[in-house]
């Protein structure tokens, strides 16, 4: 798909995935200079589907003479050392997750024992902590080959071929998340990676647990992202996004409704971000036994932050409310409405 307007050829080559958010794209940007934006999960299916998206335009890995990446997460990063070993491409990625792409072992053991510290102290029970690691573990080998990599901080550009890119540091989702911004057709657009996807909201928490106080970081991420305008975001699932402002203002809204749903949880009495998880989003599996408490846990946090709640009990794992009626609202950007939605 190429949107005539773009003034570049843009390929969005779907990727099929259930291990995650659903579908990715990698974006093919083919210019004098073949950039991808994102490579999809290591395994076959994948593969082959990255492989017939370049071959529609007569390409294959050998051909790819530069990859961006917009955060380190397998069904995004995955293909990525494969592709440079067949070409003998730049791989970029943001510092905050350059040594996880890199799969340096002190930077991939420093992660597992975070997550496995967190995960003990969200409450998790016995037998879902295992049921999880096992998960993780099975899925080891989705992160493929680790590629050489070539890390950049915000701001940074990128001259693809006549496309100027400026890197968006935009983390909450993952510490080293960061979009892509260029002129558009009408505007500034975005390669938005895990930052704004349209339908459902990114996890924070337990995407990456080595994050602290995610939510925080996401907010103002999403504050970031309206107060920029951007007419259009291309994101890591999914389709594109008509309203990158008015999207950010709606996952925010929708994490204040999260927010309030937590407080009223606790008015139960104290609980831990398992037993948080479990009135929000019920019996979980897979990934989710992750994403369900960290989310939990962000909210949590970010009602700590605030004054809201705080830690019940000498083990610290509980959480309780201090305030009676609390003002929420002061935990959240005000966003604009958008002028387009005339919201
Ligand atoms: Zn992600
Ligand atoms: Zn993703």
């Amino acid at each position: 798909m190429t949107d005539p307007g773009l003034g570049f050829d843009l390929e969005v080559v779907s990727l099929g995935n259930r291990a995650f958010e659903g579908n990715n794209d990698s974006y093919l940007i083919d210019t004098e200079e073949t950039t991808l934006i994102d490579t999809g999960v290591a395994v076959e299916a994948t593969r082959r589907q990255l492989r017939a998206g370049l071959d529609a335009r007569g390409l294959g890995f050998a051909d790819v003479e530069r990859v961006l990446l917009t955060h380190h997460h397998a069904d995004h990063a995955g293909l990525a050392g494969e592709i440079q070993a067949a070409s003998g491409c730049p791989v970029h990625v943001h510092e905050a997750d350059a040594p996880l792409v890199a799969q340096e072992p002190a930077a991939t053991d420093a992660a597992e024992d975070r997550l496995r510290d967190r995960v003990d102290a969200w409450g998790m029970p016995d037998p879902k902590r295992e049921e999880l690691l096992a998960f993780l573990d099975a899925t080891d080998g989705i992160d493929g080959e680790p590629p050489e990599v070539t890390p950049f901080e915000n701001g940074a550009t990128f001259d693809v071929g006549g496309v100027e890119l400026e890197a968006v540091h935009l983390p909450g989702h993952a510490a080293g998340l960061a979009g892509f911004a260029f002129d558009g057709r009408d505007g500034e657009e975005l390669f938005s990676g895990d930052a704004l996807l349209p339908y459902y909201t990114p996890n924070v928490g337990g995407a990456d647990t080595r994050v602290d106080g995610a939510l925080a970081k996401y907010l103002d991420t999403l504050a970031a992202v309206a107060e920029r305008g951007y007419t259009r975001a291309w994101p890591g699932h999914r389709g594109p996004i008509v309203d990158p402002p008015g999207r950010a203002a709606d996952i925010v809204a929708h994490h204040r409704r999260r927010t309030e749903r937590v407080l009223e949880i606790l008015s139960d009495g104290p609980a831990t971000p398992w037993t948080v998880s479990d009135e929000l989003f019920g019996s979980l599996s897979d990934i989710h036994v992750l994403h369900g408490p960290g989310e939990a846990f962000a909210h949590l946090e970010h009602l700590e932050a605030g004054g809201i709640v705080g830690r019940a009990g000498p083990e610290g794992r509980r959480f309780e409310r201090l305030v009676d009626d609390p003002d929420v609202a002061r935990l959240f950007p005000d966003l604009p409405a958008s002028p387009r939605h005339g919201r």
